[in-house]
């Protein structure tokens, strides 16, 4: 099996875990600043399981902008810091508050 690269923003195939994945490169954690990637099964569906081969890299605990009443991009975190302690996950709300648009009700 090839192993996966942590420092490409290519498109990846990973073959296991029941069938051929493609794995993509979300973007930087804004925490520690590590690439992030997330894998995408044949139904194009995310496959969230951070026990798999992304490990520390998978990123499924981004903070959504209208999961706060938000709009704009996902504040990217990588699995290690989003597990982290509230301090990382204070520091990501105040980037999504800075940098998305506040949506009024
Ligand atoms: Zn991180």
């Amino acid at each position: 099996m090839k192993k996966l690269n942590f420092n490409t923003y290519k498109d990846q195939q990973y073959s296991g875990m029941g069938g051929l994945r493609t794995v993509k490169y979300e973007g930087k954690c804004l925490i520690c600043g590590n690439n992030t990637y997330r894998m995408y099964n044949d139904a194009g569906k995310d496959d969230t399981d951070c026990r798999g081969p992304l490990g520390m890299f998978h990123t499924n605990n981004n903070l959504i902008p209208s999961d706060y009443g938000y709009s704009g991009d996902e504040v990217i975190l990588c699995w290690n810091c989003s597990s982290e302690d509230s301090q990382a996950y204070h520091k990501a709300l105040k980037h999504l508050q800075e940098t998305c648009i506040k949506i009024e009700n």
